[in-house]
């Protein structure tokens, strides 16, 4: 069978995620790591208990060194292309829990240069612009400023650059074309540019002059740079960072992650309430064509993108989340009446998060690395 298209460039959603843990070569989460995580946080988050976070590299040995006290900290990232939607936001909010209950440091990336580098038509500036946007969407969620550090590539090269060059030396030009599928027409720009994303990796041991223990939660589509990343870091003296995946939100139609190449498909972060309730509305649905069939057969949750919705932030309830399910499938639950009770928290969601997004341009330099070391 075809194997599933997952590079950082282009990933599916409802893809086979065991078969991606074989692949990949990464664990599944065990209870023995959930149990761990217990123990450190006091209570699960519903990504985790509901294994939204599914797979991971060394995530059990991330949290024992935190237990016993070495230097520990957390990375991840954007491609800041355009605005956020919720399928971008969803790592940040688990990020964020873990911050809060662990109290580490965050290290955020903000690639744009190699959004620039990989796209056809955005500017530069344009691009950048789209970074200081991301960032307010980063502090909408909460996430602490004095404990989140953001990087933009293109302006903050000097924290990452020492790093690079030595990472750089280290990686053949065959190492990228099998790793991430580069080929002769790949521009140099591209070729480069994962040596400053492994570099954020081991950032923090540079930073704060100590071997720093590096959690990265990130999507699945992210692991070609980790696996590298974890390759390289004995020979440069670092830490491996470890890692814990999530799967990609859906998109309201069939098949896809949600994404930005589909605009009608994503919800974003800065899509007017009343629009973003329309897009819920006119979302596809693993229901039947009639309301009678409907009633008669039931719907299929396990492939509609409105109850992933729902399953992967908008349903804290897990009672209430295994009740929607059931009623689906029994016919109990219709999708129109499903579905506007999602438009309305999404909209619910937006309206505050809008209100807090605007907000926080009065202190958005508070996130950014170059203000703080
Ligand atoms: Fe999806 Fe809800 Fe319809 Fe079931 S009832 S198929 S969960 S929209």
């Amino acid at each position: 069978s075809q194997e599933p298209q997952i590079t950082p460039w282009e990933a599916e959603a409802f893809v086979d995620y065991e078969k991606l843990i074989r692949i990949f070569g990464a664990k599944p989460l065990t209870d023995n790591e959930i149990e761990l995580l217990r123990k450190v946080t006091g209570e699960l988050h519903l990504m985790i208990r509901r294994r939204i976070f599914y797979s991971h590299r060394d995530l059990d040995k991330w949290i024992e060194a935190y237990i016993s006290g070495r230097r520990c900290a957390l990375y991840t990232g954007r491609g800041p292309s355009g605005h956020t939607h919720l399928g971008h936001i969803l790592p940040w909010i688990f990020t964020k829990w873990l911050q809060d209950k662990l109290g580490v440091d965050l290290f955020f990336q903000m690639t744009d240069d190699e959004k620039f580098w990989h796209s056809e038509e955005k500017s530069y500036e344009e691009i950048n612009a789209y970074a200081y946007e991301n960032i307010l969407d980063l502090a909408a969620l909460g996430l602490d400023p004095r404990k989140t550090h953001v990087i933009i590539d293109s302006e903050d090269i000097a924290f990452l650059y020492p790093i690079a060059i030595k990472i750089a030396k280290k990686i053949t030009l065959s190492t990228q074309k099998a790793t991430f599928g580069f080929t002769d027409s790949t521009n140099i720009g591209m070729i480069f540019y994962p040596t400053l994303q492994i570099a954020v990796a081991y950032f923090p041991t540079e930073l704060y002059g100590e071997p720093t223990e590096v959690l990265i939660p990130a999507g699945i589509d992210q692991d070609p740079y980790w696996r590298i990343a974890r390759d390289l870091a004995p020979s440069l003296g670092y830490p491996k960072p470890t890692q814990i995946h999530c799967k990609l939100l859906p998109g309201l139609d069939i098949g896809g992650k949600m994404s930005a190449s589909k605009p009608e498909t994503a919800i974003y972060t800065t899509d007017p309430p009343e629009i973003a309730k329309q897009k819920v509305m006119k979302g596809y649905t693993g229901g039947q064509p009639t309301a009678e069939l409907q009633k008669k057969l039931g719907g299929n949750p396990d492939i509609c993108p409105i109850y992933k919705m729902y399953e992967m932030i908008f349903e804290e309830d897990d009672k209430k989340l295994n009740e929607r399910y059931y009623a689906c499938k029994t016919g109990k639950l219709l999708c129109g009446e499903c579905k506007a009770e999602l438009a309305e928290r999404v909209a619910q969601f937006l309206k505050q998060h809008q209100q807090k997004r605007e907000k926080a341009r009065d202190y958005i330099e508070k996130y950014l690395i170059r203000t703080k070391f």
